[in-house]
């Protein structure tokens, strides 16, 4: 069974406000085994919302509106679906007596224009609206169903969960979804694609996407399917021979972060974590903090930027500054050892590089990054060249020391 989510409203078509309803809906129909094959977002303009409608009701079973059901002349959701159907709307005064008391017991009277909201869809069910004034609807055509669901998420997501859940679960086909998820460091996303599209581009279940941001390859498998053993052994099919190809490349197969798989080595090893940063300017630090309980290996960064504090601080030797530049595998490695004597740290990591636009003295490009690993049996550096701008190449710079980081904890 395939879905579509319509969002409505103006001010989600500007640079002020998103539409995260429809991701809390995608996750819920995937939930049930209903598959979101598109989403778009509408204005508040009868006609155009009317023809998104009818488009959207033309491809697909479950049509899912959000937005627009207030009391106001801008919302116009009611009167676009009735156009669509080709239905009547019905005054229903039982809604407006619901809303009267709901006004009255917050001490207040219902304005006129509220009465708007008490017009329904000529044979739509009515879904109650325990957060707010607008109830949903929920409408059945031609083996099709359409939801009318209020904008606010925290109305539209128990309106979804308690009504129109049960009702979509008697419908759907029994049907599952389930995905896996490869997370790959040190490959760039076309060296990726060449490796495994060979394996698959045979499979049209699992259907695979390749998703690519700094460093970090996703590869992600969706398999639909009757039950949930028959999507296993399809993810394990297609899955397998490609995790296979990807080798130690693969650091997560559960979604989860570098920062939170190094986070868990460390656990494991017991042991602690310190770094030396210069170019990422604290940036590996934020990363690896924001896993909560890092208090239990993370003992500290130092950022020195300056050359200064790189002496001073880390102990690196004026000479090698002066010999190597500061960006050079030589001071990234003085700086791990030098983070990791002063730290007493099972580990240190040190990332030193040019992150841009301008480079150092040496006229080295932009985008070169020395890092280093120091852990009690010596030191590892490696050096990148990182294509981008400096956002990017400081992004990209942590994810390179916290795979490195990974690699010399796993002996790879
Ligand atoms: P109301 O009675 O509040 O007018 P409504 O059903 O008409 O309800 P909208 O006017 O479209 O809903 O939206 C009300 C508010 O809900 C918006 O200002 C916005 O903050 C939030 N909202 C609307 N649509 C979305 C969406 N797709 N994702 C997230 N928030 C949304
Ligand atoms: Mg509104």
């Amino acid at each position: 069974m395939n879905a579509e989510i319509i969002a409505v409203g103006s001010e989600l078509l500007t640079h002020q406000r998103i539409d995260t309803n429809s991701l809390f809906l995608t996750e819920e129909l995937n939930k049930l085994g209903i598959e979101l094959v598109a989403k778009c977002v509408v204005g508040d303009d009868r006609e155009r919302l009317a023809d998104a409608i009818r488009r959207a009701m033309g491809r697909s079973e479950v049509v899912i509106l959000s937005g627009g059901l207030g009391p106001t002349e801008d919302d116009v959701t009611r009167d676009a679906a009735a156009l669509a159907l080709d239905r009547r709307l019905i005054f229903q005064t039982e809604v407006v007596d619901q809303m009267e008391r709901r006004f009255r017991a917050m001490g207040r009277t219902m304005a006129e224009i509220n009465r708007r909201q008490a017009f329904v869809i000529e044979g739509a069910d009515m879904l109650p609206n325990d957060r707010g004034t607008a109830p949903g609807q929920w409408i059945e055509d031609a083996g099709r169903y359409l939801m009318l669901l209020p904008g606010p998420p925290g109305e539209l997501k128990p309106m979804f969960t308690r009504q129109c859940v049960p009702r979509l679960s008697r419908v759907a086909p029994r049907e599952v979804i389930r995905t896996l998820v490869l997370r790959v460091a040190g490959m760039p996303e076309s060296e990726v694609d060449q490796l495994i599209a060979p394996i698959y581009t045979k499979f049209t279940n699992p259907v695979t996407t390749i998703l690519a941001a700094a460093n970090d390859i996703q590869v992600h498998l969706r398999a639909r399917c009757a039950t949930e053993a028959e999507a296993m052994q399809l993810l394990a099919d297609a899955g397998g021979p490609i995790e296979l190809l990807l080798g130690d490349r693969i650091y997560s197969r559960n979604g989860d972060p570098l920062e939170v798989v190094v986070g868990s080595l460390l656990k494991q090893h017991k042991t602690t974590l310190a770094v030396a940063e210069s170019c990422t300017g604290g940036l590996l630090s934020e990363l690896i903090t924001a896993v909560p309980g890092s208090s239990e290996y993370f003992l500290g960064g130092l950022v020195t930027y300056s050359e200064a504090l790189k002496i001073d601080l880390l102990g690196v030797s004026p000479e090698m500054l002066e010999t190597h530049g500061a960006v050079s595998d030589e001071v990234a490695e003085a700086m791990a050892a030098g983070v990791r004597r002063r730290t007493g740290a099972g580990y240190a990591l040190a990332v030193t590089g040019y992150a841009g636009p301008s480079t150092g003295a040496e006229k080295k490009p932009v985008g070169t990054v020395s890092l280093a690993v120091a852990d009690a049996a010596g030191t590892r550096t490696v050096n990148r060249q990182i294509l981008g701008d400096r956002e990017r190449v400081r992004r990209f710079a942590c994810h390179i020391a916290m795979d490195l980081l990974r690699r010399r904890m796993l002996g790879l």
